[in-house]
């Protein structure tokens, strides 16, 4: 378990200006990158030798902040962030995914598959492009809606299938039990994932019927039946459900989101003061994230000024 002032989650531009401000305030920082790499969404989405402007589709053009990111390449701009780290001797923490976030007299608790951290604010800089894990077999096309990574399409009264063994897993199933048929599918035999609460609960369902357990239990291959999802499993037997959600890892930014309590708008935006906090006190939010449909590098550097300021 560390101890530091601020944790920030995700070393895109707006984490990594986030990160340099807070060094330049002398506060202790730690900054949380969940892939291999800093600034994920560039190295992904960028092609090779793309020109990077400043003054991206209408965004705020002056860069207010300490790095002196200008117009120019993917290339030339991810060395430009790289070398705002090494210059004020931060090391991002690579292959940091955050599991948890939890408030405790005042002190938030962040887990990642690391380690543990203790501080008095949090900046969520985690961009708009997470994806959920997939799974390896094909899934139909033709069951794109019957088939999700979250919880949110579901009507009710349905006969569902979870998969997966982690704490997402597992609330998505206690909570769909309450309107729906549920059955929670995870390929081993027991849970070693689950925090306690999410450990009583899914034990009391199953022991209660509610939910029913397929445990020690894989998945060969997914058809579509006349609109249903046709599960294989591995140990022979077959069923048929209205809807699977897979929940095997990885995280939507809206996911996250909601598992830190924080609240959004009708589209899906954080709901932030002018100082970019959101509703739960202390908790912050940077660049893409905080917009609809994600804005700029500027913008990411200068939300780091404007949360600085106050932090
Ligand atoms: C094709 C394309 C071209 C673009 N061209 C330009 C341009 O020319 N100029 C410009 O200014 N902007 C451009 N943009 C927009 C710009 O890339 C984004 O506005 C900017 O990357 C947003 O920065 P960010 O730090 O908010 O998010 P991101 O860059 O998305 O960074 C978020 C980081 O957080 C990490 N992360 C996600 N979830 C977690 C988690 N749970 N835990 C820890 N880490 C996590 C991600 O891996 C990633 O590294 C372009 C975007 C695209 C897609």
């Amino acid at each position: 378990m560390k101890n530091v002032d601020i944790v920030i989650i995700g070393a895109g531009p707006a984490g990594i200006g986030c990160a340099v401000e807070a060094k330049l305030k002398n506060k202790k920082v730690v900054l949380l990158e969940k892939s291999n790499t800093i600034c994920q969404t560039l190295i992904q989405f960028y092609k090779d030798g793309k020109r990077v402007d400043k003054a991206y589709k209408g965004c705020e053009g002056t860069n207010y902040s300490h790095i002196p990111f200008e117009d120019g390449t993917k290339e030339s701009t991810i060395q430009t962030l790289d070398t705002a780290l090494k210059e004020h001797n931060i090391t991002a923490e690579l292959s940091s995914e955050v599991e948890s976030v939890k408030k405790e007299n005042g002190v938030f608790k962040v887990s990642t598959t690391k380690g543990e951290y203790n501080c008095k604010n949090i900046i969520i800089a985690i961009g708009r492009m997470g994806k959920p894990n997939k799974p390896d077999y094909k899934l139909p096309s033709s069951l794109n809606k019957n088939i999700n990574f979250n919880a949110n399409s579901v009507q009710g009264n349905e006969k569902i299938l979870v998969i997966g063994g982690g704490n997402s897993a597992a609330e998505y199933a206690v909570d769909l039990a309450s309107s729906n048929q549920v059955s929670l599918c995870y390929r081993k035999k027991e849970f070693t994932r689950l925090n306690d609460i999410n450990l009583k609960d899914i034990n009391d369902a199953a022991h209660s019927g509610t939910i029913l357990l397929k445990l020690g239990v894989d998945i060969d291959g997914v058809e579509d039946e006349n609109g249903k999802a046709r599960v294989q499993f591995n140990d022979g037997t077959y069923e048929l459900y209205d809807r699977l959600i897979y929940a095997i890892g990885g995280s939507t930014p809206l996911d996250f989101l909601q598992k830190c309590g924080i609240e959004v708008d009708d589209k899906g935006v954080p709901v932030m003061d002018t100082n970019k906090q959101s509703n739960v006190e202390g908790i912050f939010i940077a660049g893409d994230i905080g917009t609809k449909n994600g804005a700029s590098i500027v913008t990411g550097l200068n939300d780091a000024v404007t949360i600085l300021k106050v932090l």
